[in-house]
C-alpha cells in the first residue's frame, strides 16, 4: 500500500516519499511523518539469514513506496559497500551480558553513517523522479558527527552542494579535524560562535525563509536537509533494529517472538525514534530506554511530561548528545496526540515562544513503553573503565552514557530482558576522553599519539577514518557569528 507523508504541523499534506526526502523540512516548519506505520508481514524468523542489504530492502520498500525495486536496490548497493569495514555492516558484540550493536563501522566511524551513506543516493534518485533540475544545496547543522558523515556522503555527488555548520568550540578535536579536512569542491564547512541548538535553529530559519528560497530558485538552487529531520534519515535507521533482532535470533540468543529492550544514547531523538518505529512495525521490542548526558531535558520530559529547554547548556564528553531542542521528539509528540497536527503545532509554538510545553495525562500514558535515564560525566568515564577492566571491551563516551543508564535501569527494575545497547561511535572518535577514563597518565599526549595508545589498550586497529585525517591539510577555516549564517550560504553559492 502506498504511504504518503504529511507535516506534523498540518501545513503540507500527502506528499510522496521522494518529495518528502527532497524537501527535508515541511514548508510550515513541521517534520514529515508517514500516514501510517507499516507492519512487517509474515515471520521475522524467515529473514534470519538475510544480509544487511536484504533487510534494508525489505524495510525501506515499506516506507519509500514510490521508489521502484531497481531504484531502491541501487541506492542500497551504493551505500552499504566497502565503505564499511565489516561485511555485516552492523555487527553485534557481547560484553558483560549486554549486546552492543556496533553502528560505527562506516566511513566516519559514528552511527550517522548508517543513514548518511544512503541519503545522497535517495536524494539524487528523488530529484530524478521528480524532474528536478535545480542543484540541491544540503544545509546541515551538526553537533559533531552528522557533519562529517553528511560531507562524506555528499562530497563530489553531482547535482548537489553541501554546507555544514558546527559549534566552533563544541565538538571533539577529531570531529573538527574530520570536517575541516573534507575534500570536494561542492563542500563548505563553517564553525559558528554558538552551540548546536543555535546552529540547528539557524538552519531551520533558513529553510523557513520563503524569500530566500525564491531567490535561490531563481539562481537554480534549492535547499534540502541531511539532518535527522529528513525522513530519508529516519527510514534507513529502522533497518538496523530489525537486523539486530534477526542477529539475536540467528545466534540463538533469543527465541522467535521473545522481547528485547533497547537502550539508545540520545540527542536529537532520531535514533531512538527509529527503534520506536521498528517496535510499531512488529519487532518484539519491549522497553525503549532513552539515555541522556548532563543535558537531561529528555529524562525530565519522560519523568514529568514537561519539556523545558530553559536551562544551562552543558558541554560534555559526549558532545553529539549536547542538545536541548530535540527535533525528532516532535514526531513522537504528533503521534501520541493522535496524529493531531493542530495540537502538536500548539506545543511547538509554545516551545518556540516560551521554551516549555507540557503534554496531557492521556498523552503521557502513551509513553509507557519508554524509560528515561541520564549519566553524569563521572559515571560515564567510570563505566568505560569498569567495562574495559572486566571484559577488555572499549566503548566510546556516548555508548557509555547508555551503558550507565542501563545499569541504573536494571538496578531499579530487576528487569532481565535481553538488551541491545546502540553503540553509536567508535572509541577512537573520542579517543582523549576514552583513554583518560581508562588511564589518565596519557593525558599530556597529542591527540594522534593517544590514538596509538588506545589502539594498543583496546587491541583494535586504528580505523581508516582516523588514519586518513592524520596528515590531511585543512581545507575549511570559515568561522561566523550565529546570525551570519545566511551570508555564509550566499558567499559559498556566489549569489
Ligand atoms: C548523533 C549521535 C547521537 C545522538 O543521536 P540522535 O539520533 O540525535 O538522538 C548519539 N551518539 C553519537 C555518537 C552520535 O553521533
Amino acid at each position: 500500500m502506498a504511504i504518503l507523508y504529511s507535516s506534523t504541523r498540518g501545513g503540507e499534506k500527502n506528499v510522496t516519499a521522494s518529495e518528502a526526502i527532497l524537501k527535508g523540512l515541511a514548508c510550515d516548519g513541521g517534520l514529515f511523518v508517514p500516514d501510517h506505520i507499516p507492519v512487517i508481514e509474515g515471520n521475522l524468523q524467515d529473514w534470519k539469514e538475510y544480509s544487511y542489504q536484504q533487510v534494508a530492502y525489505e524495510i525501506m520498500k515499506l516506507y519509500l513506496t514510490d521508489f521502484t525495486k531497481e531504484e531502491l536496490m541501487n541506492c542500497i548497493e551504493k551505500a552499504y559497500d566497502e565503505k564499511f569495514d565489516t561485511e555485516e555492516i552492523a555487527p553485534m558484540a557481547e560484553a558483560d551480558g549486554v549486546y552492543y550493536l556496533e553502528l560505527f563501522h562506516g566511513a566516519t566511524i559514528a552511527f550517522k553513517d548508517m543513514a548518511l551513506s544512503i541519503l545522497p543516493h535517495l536524494m539524487t534518485t528523488s530529484a530524478k523522479k521528480n524532474n528536478i533540475t535545480n542543484e540541491i544545496v544540503i544545509l546541515t547543522a551538526t553537533s559533531g558527527d552528522t557533519g562529517k558523515a553528511a560531507l562524506a556522503g555528499f562530497a563530489k555527488v553531482e547535482g548537489t552542494k553541501i554546507i555544514v555548520f558546527y559549534p566552533k568550540n563544541g565538538v571533539s578535536p577529531i570531529q573538527e579535524k574530520q570536517m575541516i579536512t573534507q575534500e570536494g569542491d561542492n563542500t563548505y564547512v563553517v564553525g559558528i560562535h554558538g552551540n548546536f541548538d543555535d546552529a540547528q535553529t539557524g538552519v531551520k530559519n533558513i529553510f523557513n525563509d520563503k524569500e530566500l528560497g525564491e531567490y535561490l530558485a531563481s539562481k537554480g538552487y534549492q535547499f534540502s536537509s541531511a539532518n535527522s529531520i529528513n525522513i530519508g534519515r529516519l527510514v534507513p535507521q529502522i533497518v538496523y533494529y530489525v537486523y539486530a533482532y534477526l542477529n539475536l535470533l540467528k545466534e540463538e540468543r533469543i527465541t522467535q517472538g521473545q522481547k528485547i529492550n533497547v537502550v539508545v544514547p540520545t540527542g536529537n531523538f532520531g535514533n531512538i525514534l527509529a527503534a520506536y518505529y521498528a517496535k510499531n512495525m512488529g519487532v518484539p521490542i519491549d522497553r525503549l530506554i532513552c539515555a541522556s548526558n548532563d543535558n537531561k531535558v529528555l529524562y525530565d520530559f519522560f519523568e514529568t511530561g514537561c519539556y523545558d529547554k530553559n536551562r544551562e547548556f552543558i558541554l560534555t564528553s559526549s558532545p553529539s548528545m549536547d542538545i536541548l531542542i530535540s527535533s525528532n521528539l516532535e514526531r513522537l509528540i504528533y503521534r501520541i496526540c493522535g496524529d493531531d497536527a493542530a495540537k502538536n503545532k500548539e506545543f511547538m509554538e509554545s516551545l518556540k515562544e516560551t521554551g516549555v510545553y507540557s503534554i496531557t495525562e492521556e498523552m503521557k500514558h502513551q509513553l509507557e513503553g519508554y524509560s528515561g535515564g541520564f549519566a553524569s560525566e563521572e559515571e560515564t568515564s567510570a563505566k568505560i573503565k569498569e567495562l574495559y577492566e572486566k571484559t577488555g571491551y572499549v566503548i566510546d563516551t556516548h555508548t557509555a552514557v547508555a551503558a550507565v543508564v542501563y545499569d541504573k535501569y536494571v538496578a531499579m527494575t530487576k528487569d532481565n530482558t535481553p538488551t541491545v545497547i546502540a553503540s553509536t561511535a567508535s572509541p577512537f572518535k573520542f579517543g582523549r576522553s576514552v583513554l583518560n577514563a581508562i588511564d589518565s597518565t596519557y593525558d599530556s599526549l597529542e591527540d594522534m599519539e593517544q590514538i596509538e595508545v588506545l589502539s594498543k589498550v583496546a587491541n583494535v586497529a586504528v580505523p581508516k577514518a582516523i588514519e586518513e585525517i592524520k596528515n590531511a591539510p585543512v581545507r575549511h577555516d570559515h568561522v561566523c557569528e550565529k546570525d551570519q549564517m545566511v551570508e555564509e550560504v550566499k558567499k559559498f553559492l556566489q549569489i
